[in-house]
C-alpha cells in the first residue's frame, strides 16, 4: 500500500497511534491525521488526575511535538471532517476542502453523554472529556468549595478523589446501588464506596437528580428521595456516546459504534474504525463490543495499521485498564463478570490481588497497588488457567512463576 494516501479522522489516542504505527510498520505513502480539537494529540487519562492535581508538572501529549514532522505525518488540527464520500473516496472538511484517500481510518472517539437538565443551568456545570474541559475545571476546583459530582463511574470517582486532595467538599450522586458497578465486581465496588466515604465524600447511592436550579448561593440539585444538595459547581459523568454521525451519514454499518470485524475493518473495504468509536465483533456470532480504554485505542491502532499494510496480526490481548483514586492504583484485566473472586491479601490493608474464576478457569484479575502481578495475571487469563484456589490465594506464589510453570 505504499505511495497511497491514508487519512485518519480524529487526532486522539487511537488516531495518533494509528499514524505512528503505520510509519513504524513501513508505510511510506502520505498519512494525514485530521482532528477537530486545536491541541496536538494528547492522552486523556491524566485529565481527571495529574492535570488537575499538578498541572504545571503534567505533560499529556501522546508524541513529542516534532514527531509528526519528523515522521512526515501531515497534522490538520482545529478542523472537523464534515462528510465522507465512500464512492468518490474523499473526505470534505468543515471549511469545504475535499481530500482524496485510498484508505480511511475513523478514530472519532466518543463525547460526554449530555444531561439537558443540568446543561440548562449554564455556568458552573461541567463535563470532563477534553483538555479544554480540564482547563476549565482547574479554575473551579479550589479548596473550600462545594462540588457535586453526578455519576460514580470511573471518571466521577477519580474526580471525587482529586477534589478531596485539593481540599473541596464533595458529594457524589449515583443511580446504581454502588459506585463503578458497571465495570467492577461487587466486592471492589463496596470497598471503593467505603474508601471514598472515609475520605469525607458524601455518596448518595440509588439516587437521581429530579430537579436543578440556580440559587443566590450556588447550584441546587434535588434528588429522587427529596434530598436537596447545594454546590458551587456540578460535574457530571454519566457515560459517553460514540461519535458515529459521520460514519452513519456515509452509509457505514453502525450500532452503538461503528461496526468492525476483529481487524477493525468496517462494512466498507477501504475504511477502518479504531478506539472508543469502534464496536468490534471479534468473531461471527459474537456481539459487537465497544471498549473505552487507553489500551484498546493503542491495540486497535496496531491492528488496523497491520491490516492496511498486509502484515500478520499481533497476538490477541486480555482487555485491561486502570484507575487511580484515593492513593490506590487499581488495574483490572479480563472478564469482570467472573462467577467468584479469590482475594489474595485484604482489601484496604495494603497491596491486594483479586482473582476471578468462571468454573475452574481464571478469567479476570484486579490488582490494588500491586501492578507488578498484572503481567503474570494476564498470561494466566489468556490461557484460562485452572489453578487450585488455595494456590491462587497464597501470597508466596508469584503469578508470573505460576504462568511459567504451566505446560507449553
Ligand atoms: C478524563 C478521562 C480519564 C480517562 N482515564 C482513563 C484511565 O485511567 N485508563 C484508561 O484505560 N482509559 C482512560 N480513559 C479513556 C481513554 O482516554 C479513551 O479510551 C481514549 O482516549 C480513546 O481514544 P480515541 O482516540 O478512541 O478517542 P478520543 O480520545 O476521544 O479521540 C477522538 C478525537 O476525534 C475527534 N473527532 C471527532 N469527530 C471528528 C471529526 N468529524 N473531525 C475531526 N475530528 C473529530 C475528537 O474531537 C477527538 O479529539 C479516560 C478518558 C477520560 C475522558
Amino acid at each position: 500500500m505504499s505511495n497511497t494516501g491514508i487519512i485518519i479522522i480524529g487526532a486522539g489516542q487511537a488516531g495518533a497511534m494509528t499514524a505512528a504505527q503505520l510509519r513504524q510498520l513501513g508505510e511510506t505513502g502520505r498519512i494525514t491525521l485530521i482532528g477537530d480539537e486545536a491541541h496536538v494529540p494528547y492522552e486523556r487519562p491524566p485529565l481527571s488526575k495529574d492535570m488537575l492535581l499538578q498541572p504545571a508538572q503534567t505533560r499529556c501529549a501522546i508524541h513529542p511535538d516534532d514527531f509528526y514532522q519528523q515522521h512526515d505525518i501531515t497534522l490538520r488540527l482545529g478542523v472537523a471532517v464534515a462528510e465522507i464520500d465512500l464512492q468518490a473516496r474523499t473526505v470534505t472538511l468543515a471549511d469545504g476542502e475535499a481530500l482524496p484517500y485510498t484508505r480511511l481510518v475513523l478514530a472519532t472517539g466518543a463525547s460526554a453523554r449530555r444531561l439537558p437538565m443540568l446543561d440548562a443551568l449554564g455556568a458552573g456545570v461541567h463535563t470532563l472529556r477534553t483538555l479544554d474541559d480540564a482547563a476549565a475545571l482547574q479554575g473551579v476546583l479550589q479548596a473550600g468549595r462545594r462540588l457535586i459530582l453526578v455519576g460514580a463511574g470511573v471518571i466521577g470517582l477519580e474526580l471525587a478523589s482529586t477534589a478531596v486532595d485539593l481540599g473541596l467538599r464533595v458529594a457524589v450522586v449515583e443511580s446504581a446501588e454502588l459506585p463503578m458497578m458497571r465495570a467492577t465486581p461487587r466486592l471492589l465496588a463496596e470497598f471503593l464506596c467505603a474508601t471514598h466515604r472515609e475520605r469525607g465524600v458524601a455518596l448518595y447511592m440509588r439516587s437521581s437528580v429530579v430537579a436543578a436550579a440556580r440559587t443566590a448561593t450556588g447550584l441546587a440539585l434535588t434528588l429522587s428521595d427529596g434530598t436537596c444538595l447545594e454546590g458551587d459547581a456540578v460535574v457530571y459523568g454519566i457515560g459517553v456516546v460514540p461519535n458515529t454521525g459521520l460514519a452513519q451519514a456515509a452509509g457505514l454499518a453502525v450500532d452503538n459504534g461503528i461496526l468492525t470485524d476483529a481487524q477493525c475493518r468496517t462494512s466498507h473495504p477501504d475504511v477502518y474504525a479504531v478506539g472508543d468509536v469502534a464496536a468490534c465483533q471479534a468473531a461471527p456470532g459474537l456481539p459487537p463490543v465497544r471498549r473505552e480504554t487507553w489500551e484498546n485505542a493503542n491495540w486497535q491502532a496496531e491492528l488496523a495499521a497491520r491490516d492496511i499494510l498486509g502484515l500478520p496480526l499481533a497476538q490477541n490481548i486480555v482487555p485491561w485498564y486502570w484507575t487511580d483514586q484515593c492513593g490506590l492504583n487499581i488495574q483490572l484485566a479480563g472478564d469482570m463478570s467472573a462467577d467468584r473472586w479469590i482475594v489474595r491479601g485484604a482489601l484496604g490493608a495494603g497491596p491486594c490481588l483479586l482473582l476471578g474464576l468462571s468454573g475452574a478457569e481464571l478469567v479476570a484479575a484486579i490488582t490494588v497497588n500491586q501492578g507488578r502481578e498484572m503481567r503474570g495475571a494476564k498470561e494466566l487469563i489468556a490461557r484460562r488457567a485452572c489453578i487450585e484456589p488455595a494456590v491462587l490465594a497464597d501470597t508466596q506464589q508469584s503469578l508470573r512463576n505460576l504462568s511459567r510453570a504451566l505446560p507449553a
